[in-house]
C-alpha cells in the first residue's frame, strides 16, 4: 500500500491531507507514505517532521503520484486549466480519496472513471455511528463554525460581552445563528463563551433542544411542515415556499435587533437557501457583521461575496472562501485522522493491501467510480 500526499494548490487552501502523526499511523498499517516537499509548510508541518514520522519527500507532485497507489487529497483534483494537471498525473487502477464535490461535479466524475480511476468521494460519507470518525464534513464544519464567530468578532467594532467599566456599561453583543448543524452549534457554543446573547434557528426540530442546551434563544416556525422537516440521513429537507414566507416573517422581525448574524444553512446537492434577504440587511443596526458561511454553495445572503468583506447599508458582509484553512494546523490534524480512520478497516490485515469491499455501507456510499465506470447509486439515478 503506497500513498501519496499532493501540496494543495487551490486559492485560499492551506491544509493538507496526512500530518507526521498520521504518517506514522499509516506506516503501522503497513503503508509506505510518499509526500511532495512542502506539502504541509502552511500548515505548520515541515518536511523534517514528516521525514522523521518515516514518509519519503519527493520534489514535485508528478513523483508525488508516481510513488503512489492511493492518493491523499483535501480538494479535488485540478485540471490543467485551473493550475495543475493533477488530474492528468492520475493513472488507471490508482485509488484516489478526496472530496470530490460528486453530486455537483459530473464531468469530473465521468473524467476519472474515463481514466479508470478508483475514486471516493469524501463528502458521501453516510451519517451513521461507526463513520462518525471518517466524516470529512463534520470536522471541518466544527471549526469553521469556530472560525466564524471569531472573524465575526474581529469584524464588529464592539466587544461581545458585557462588560462594567468606571467609565460605564457596555451592552453584551447579540448573535444569531441560522442553521444549527455541525458548524452553527460550535458557532452556538463560541459566540456563548465569549459573553454575547445567542439565538438561533434551524427548519429541523431536533435543533431546538440542542440550541437550549447550549444556552441560546430557540427562533422558528414549529408548524406541521417544520416537525417533519429531517431527512433519515440527519439533513434538512427543502422547505415549502409557504414555511419559507412565514419563516422569513419572523426572521425578519428578530434579526432587526442583531449585531452578529452567522449564516450555516445548506441542503445538500443544492443551492444555499436564501434566508437573510437585501431587505432584512436594511433594518439591520449599522455596524452589525454578517458572516455568510454558506457563500461557497451561492450563500444565506445574496449581497454576501465570495473571498471578501463587502459594506452594504451600513453592514458589514463576510462572505469566508474557506475558514477550516484559516486553522490549517488543526483542521489538517482531523482531515487527516478522518481519513486514516476511513482507509483502516479497508487494509487487509495480512496482506497488508487495500482490499476494497464493494457491500460494505462506507465503502457503498462513497465510491464514485470503479473499472472505468461510475457505480454510485446516486450518480447513475442522476445521468439516467
Ligand atoms: P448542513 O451543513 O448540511 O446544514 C447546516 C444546517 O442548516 C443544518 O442543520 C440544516 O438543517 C440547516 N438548514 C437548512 N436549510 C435551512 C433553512 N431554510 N433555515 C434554517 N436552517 C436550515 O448540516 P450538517 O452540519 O452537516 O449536519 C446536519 C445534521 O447531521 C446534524 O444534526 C448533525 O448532528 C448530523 N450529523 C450526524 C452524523 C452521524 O450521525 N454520523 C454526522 C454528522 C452530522
Amino acid at each position: 500500500m503506497k500513498i501519496a500526499i499532493l501540496k494543495e494548490r487551490r486559492p485560499y487552501e492551506t491544509r493538507v491531507a496526512a500530518t507526521p502523526e498520521t504518517v506514522k499511523k499509516l506506516k503501522a498499517l503497513g503503508g509506505e507514505v510518499t509526500i511532495e516537499a512542502g506539502a504541509g509548510i502552511a500548515a505548520a508541518y515541515t518536511d523534517q517532521a514528516y521525514m522523521d514520522a518515516g514518509a519519503n519527500i519527493v520534489p514535485d507532485a508528478a513523483s508525488a503520484v508516481a510513488a503512489g497507489d492511493i492518493v491523499f487529497k483535501i480538494q479535488r483534483p485540478m485540471s490543467a486549466a485551473e493550475g495543475l494537471d493533477e488530474i492528468g498525473l492520475l493513472r488507471s487502477g490508482q485509488v484516489l480519496m478526496s472530496p470530490l464535490g460528486a453530486l455537483t461535479n459530473a464531468e469530473l466524475v465521468q473524467t476519472l472513471a474515463g481514466k479508470g480511476v478508483t475514486a471516493f468521494a469524501l463528502e458521501l460519507i453516510p451519517r451513521i455511528t461507526r463513520a462518525q470518525s471518517m466524516d470529512i464534513l463534520s470536522s471541518q464544519a466544527n471549526l469553521g463554525g469556530y472560525k466564524a464567530v471569531l472573524v465575526a468578532a474581529n469584524t464588529f467594532g464592539r466587544i461581545f460581552p458585557q462588560m462594567m467599566t468606571p467609565a460605564g456599561t457596555l451592552a453584551p453583543a447579540r448573535a444569531f445563528i441560522m442553521g444549527v448543524g455541525v458548524a452553527g452549534l460550535q458557532a452556538i457554543a463560541t459566540a456563548r463563551r465569549l459573553g454575547a446573547i445567542v439565538s438561533a434557528t434551524d427548519v429541523r426540530p431536533a435543533t431546538k433542544e440542542q440550541v437550549q442546551s447550549l444556552g441560546g434563544k430557540f427562533v422558528a416556525v414549529e408548524d406541521e411542515e417544520f416537525k417533519a422537516a429531517e431527512t433519515a440521513g440527519g439533513y434538512a429537507k427543502e422547505m415549502s415556499a409557504d414555511y419559507r414566507a412565514k419563516q422569513a416573517a419572523l426572521v425578519a422581525d428578530h434579526i432587526r435587533q442583531q449585531d452578529i448574524v452567522i449564516t450555516t444553512a445548506l441542503i445538500p446537492g443544492r443551492k444555499a437557501p436564501v434566508l437573510v434577504t437585501e431587505d432584512m440587511v436594511k433594518t439591520m443596526k449599522p455596524g452589525s457583521v454578517i458572516v455568510d458561511m454558506a457563500v461557497e454553495q451561492g450563500g444565506n445572503c445574496p449581497l454576501s461575496e465570495y473571498g471578501k468583506v463587502v459594506e452594504k447599508y451600513g453592514v458589514k458582509l463576510v462572505g469566508p472562501a474557506n475558514l477550516p484553512a484559516e486553522l490549517p494546523t488543526d483542521a489538517s490534524a482531523l482531515f487527516s485522522r478522518n481519513l486514516l480512520n476511513f482507509i483502516t478497516p479497508m487494509v487487509d490485515k495480512e496482506t497488508k493491501a487495500l482490499k476494497i469491499d464493494v457491500n460494505d455501507e462506507v465503502v457503498k456510499g462513497t465510491l464514485v467510480t470503479q473499472g472505468g465506470q461510475i457505480v454510485h447509486p446516486s450518480l447513475i439515478q442522476n445521468s439516467g
